[in-house]
């Protein structure tokens, strides 16, 4: 579709002649999917929303020839007394804090010289001509950003752990294979700003001392694929990757590696074993890959996300990134906000910022008046949450203690008519497809507890099968080879803690 809105606006712009003092900008994802396709009119700022191809000659006519706004296709949010809001006054965007989607939206990932117009590569810049690799580990670690991909685990020390590892040759490697259902940050900013994720891997580069990256990435993602394709070919024909970048003695290289869409080799040692032509399959971890990564070499694996923060940590100190966001995590989070909510999209708060926040004053509530019953996040990993938590701030340490967790950013609001046993087996059912089957409990334990879900949620479940499912879900959390085991019974201990009434009406109250 936007396709099609793009060519009808040029094709317009030049009918009238307009052409060469507009531009039609092709950006990536606004946030708002809800609200798509959009389209937004500088210097105005109008916010016009669920755009059609026929809408756009009405646009051409009225706004960009006449300069009269069309009011009837602004977005409703965005128009108060006649008065058009800027972007951030909108009430999915005020509470937001854009770190790692700045520049989605804003400006066209494709041409380098629009990252570069804002600041892009200046943190590569600053750290090959003013920084030494330990000034900028350091750094890292004192701005105390967290990865972002699910474990939160502190990326200064990851990147410390990986520059003091011994070996003649290292990597860097961005884990791109975002899997979890309903989340799609990393495809989001990757499509948006592929330049920040290549620049923050050429910084980690020469913080660690490698000359060599990959990016993996599922082939689901062909926009983001390509955008990162001409993103890398620019990068190299300005000279800012490749040999003696900035005329230093600093190399590096990257290159992409397509993954066949297995939820497993999200895992870092199954990424690692893909990239090496093997089967997707995690190994035994120690040794972790910062000691023996890619063919047994020191390397450093981050997430898009984690990496997008990088060049502005480096462009403006550890001390600003640390302002936001609460002390345990600072900085931001990206989320993936779908299910039962009116703004359907992706947003991306402080770290801190309530539930209740996301989903009332950014989600803008239930539709149809319905009651908000639970959230879940961390997707197949993670678990639900309930209302009596919409107060809890959103941090690692918080979700978890709620049987939950961050994970990579999947949001899925339910409302009250959603049957929570049926969403349990939904991520089980999830699981036991993409369980690589390297070890019993995972392989062998999840199918027995689908099976169990199964005939509960076909009313021919039994009391005591409740205590088999705990059961089974301590024994595969305790068993398995790799986080996508260890987590698997989350999504059914969670509702079992929260909701056993509604297990329980299905065993009782059988049909
Ligand atoms: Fe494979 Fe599951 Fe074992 Fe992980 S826990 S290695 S996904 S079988």
């Amino acid at each position: 579709k936007s396709d099609l809105i793009e060519e009808k606006f040029n094709e317009l712009l030049t009918d009238k002649g307009l052409n060469n003092e507009i531009k039609v900008v092709r950006t990536g994802c606004f946030g708002l999917c809800e609200a798509g396709p959009i389209v937004i009119i500088y210097p105005e700022g109008a916010f016009y929303s669920h755009i059609k191809v026929e809408d756009v000659k009405e646009i051409v006519e009225e706004h960009l020839y006449k300069g009269r706004i069309v009011k009837r296709l602004l977005y409703k949010h965005s128009v108060e007394d006649d008065v058009i809001k800027s972007i951030n006054e909108i009430g999915f965007y005020k509470k937001q804090v854009r770190v790692a989607l700045s520049h989605c939206g804003v400006i066209n990932p494709e041409d380098i010289t629009e990252y570069i117009a804002y600041n892009g590569y200046e943190a590569l810049g600053k750290v090959l001509t003013e920084m030494t690799p330990d000034e900028v580990i350091n750094t890292i670690k004192a701005s105390g950003l967290r990865g972002r991909g699910g474990g939160g685990f502190p990326t200064g020390l990851k990147w410390e752990f990986t520059a003091k590892a011994n070996g003649n040759k290292k990597y860097v490697l961005c884990n791109a294979d975002e899997g979890d259902p309903g989340a799609f940050m990393d495809r989001s900013i990757l499509e948006g700003d592929p330049h920040a994720v290549i620049e923050a891997m050429a910084i980690a580069g020469y913080a660690i001392g490698a000359d060599e990256g990959y990016i993996y990435i599922r082939a689901e993602y062909p926009i983001a694929v390509k955008r990162l394709e001409i993103a890398i070919k620019q990068a190299k024909e300005y000279g800012l990757l490749g040999r003696n970048i900035f005329h230093t003695d600093f190399s590096f290289d990257l290159e992409i590696r397509l993954g066949a869409g297995a939820f497993v080799c999200g895992e870092e040692t199954a990424l690692i074993a893909s990239i090496e032509g093997e089967r997707g399959m995690p190994r035994n971890k120690p040794p972790f890959p910062a000691n023996k990564g890619l063919w047994q070499k020191p390397t450093l694996i981050n997430n898009v996300e984690t990496y997008a923060n990088i060049p502005k940590i480096i462009l403006n100190g550890a001390d600003w990134f640390n302002e936001i966001g609460s002390e345990k995590s600072p900085g931001t989070k990206v989320f993936a906000l779908g299910g039962k909510i009116n703004n359907t999209g992706l947003v991306e708060i402080p770290m801190g910022t309530t539930l209740r926040e996301v989903i009332y004053d950014i989600g803008g509530g239930i539709p149809n008046e319905k009651k908000f019953k639970a959230v879940q996040t961390g997707g197949p990993s993670g678990g639900c949450i309930t209302s009596d938590h919409l107060d809890v701030p959103i941090e690692y340490e918080t979700l978890i203690a709620l049987g939950s967790m961050m994970g990579s950013g999947g949001m899925i609001v339910m409302d009250e008519d959603t049957c929570m046993v049926d969403i349990a087996r939904f991520f089980l059912d999830f699981t036991v497809d993409e369980s690589c089957g390297k070890c019993t409990p995972c392989r062998e334990g999840t199918k027995r507890m689908l099976e169990i879900l199964e005939k509960i949620t076909r009313g021919e479940g039994e009391p005591e099968d409740l205590e088999k499912l705990e059961s089974l879900a301590e024994t595969i959390k305790a068993a398995s080879l790799c986080g996508l085991g260890q987590t698997a019974p989350n999504p059914v201990l969670s509702t079992l803690r929260y909701f056993r009434d509604e297990y329980e009406a299905h065993v009782y109250e059988k049909r």
